[in-house]
């Protein structure tokens, strides 16, 4: 497992699973299960995703203790403007039935983000947070956390994929050590990504699918990827991306194949009510 470390001192799997669009029950349940059994040790959450306690329940069920498994979960929106920062974590904790989380990261750049990411240093405090972060954040609303704040978020979680690099936003936050997540890393299902021809050429050549190039291509650039499946031989699938490397030159084939194109809003053009 390769990992990235946080604020000098939190690792955390360059890989996790994904939870996005799952149904709750069993779906959530057996995927990390699954995922758990692969390798994963990292499950990537949210409130808005209604199903933190099936994650919850498949680790505690699971033969791996919690301090070896890494959990991410998100505030969403109507609790960053209702300034509800410490009820939120507390629900998030009682459906994850765990004592902390070790990433805790403001879901959308809502109105009330700067007070929320004050509460949420005063949580870590607490240590019911081992690191904080950000999600969908431009680069002047991070500027605007560290002006008001004078903290900088340990991670910020983008959309990225080989037809949206994000190539601005990666650099300012590897400059200035904010650890990039890279959602939806394999397009999110939705569009013909997967089906691009350098993808599958790439693929052949190193005997991979585009999938696993796609997440390969995220972990070359210094970024946590965390594919979404409910299918166990596509969760194996995809946590077997380390035993190859990408050439130079099939790197910058891929960037290449950048058009700006997202699957979910700009975080500027996002309607929050
Ligand atoms: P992904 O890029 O992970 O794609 C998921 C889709 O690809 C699903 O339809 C899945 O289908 C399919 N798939 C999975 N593995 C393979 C494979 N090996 N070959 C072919 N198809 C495959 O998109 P997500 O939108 O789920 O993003 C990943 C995660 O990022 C989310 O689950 C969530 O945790 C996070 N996220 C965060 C957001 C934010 O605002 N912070 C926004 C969106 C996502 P199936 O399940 O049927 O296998």
């Amino acid at each position: 497992m390769n990992y990235l470390v946080l604020d000098g001192n939190v690792r955390m799997p360059q890989i996790g699973l994904g939870v996005f669009r799952n149904p709750k029950g069993k779906d959530t349940q057996n995927a990390v299960k699954w995922a758990l059994e692969a390798g994963y040790r990292h499950i990537d959450t949210a409130k808005a995703y209604k199903n933190e306690y099936d994650v919850g329940l498949a680790i505690k069920e699971s033969p791996f203790k919690r301090k070896d498994i890494f959990i991410t979960t998100k505030i969403y929106n109507e609790d960053v403007r209702s300034l509800r920062t410490e009820a939120a974590l507390k629900r998030s904790l009682e459906l994850l039935q765990t004592d902390y989380v070790d990433l805790y990261l403001i879901h959308w750049p809502a109105e009330g983000r700067v007070e929320t990411f004050k509460n949420m240093i005063k949580l870590r405090e607490e240590n019911k947070i081992r690191a904080i972060g950000v999600s969908n954040f431009t680069i002047a609303q991070i500027k605007e956390l560290k002006e008001k704040t004078s903290i900088l978020p340990a991670v910020n979680q983008i959309e990225i994929h080989p037809y949206l690099t994000n190539n601005d936003v990666v650099s300012f936050c590897q400059d200035n050590g904010i650890v990039v997540t890279a959602y939806k890393p394999m397009g999110g299902g939705d569009g013909d990504l997967l089906q691009n021809k350098v993808l599958n050429e790439i693929g052949k050549t190193h005997h991979k699918s585009s999938a696993q190039i796609a997440l390969r291509w995220g972990i070359q650039r210094n970024c946590i990827v965390i594919p979404k499946s409910t299918h166990k031989n596509r969760i194996i699938e995809n946590f077997n991306i380390f035993d190859f490397e990408l050439t130079t030159e099939e790197v910058q084939r891929i960037n290449n194949l950048n058009k700006n194109l997202r699957y979910l809003s700009h975080p500027d053009e996002f309607p929050f009510d």
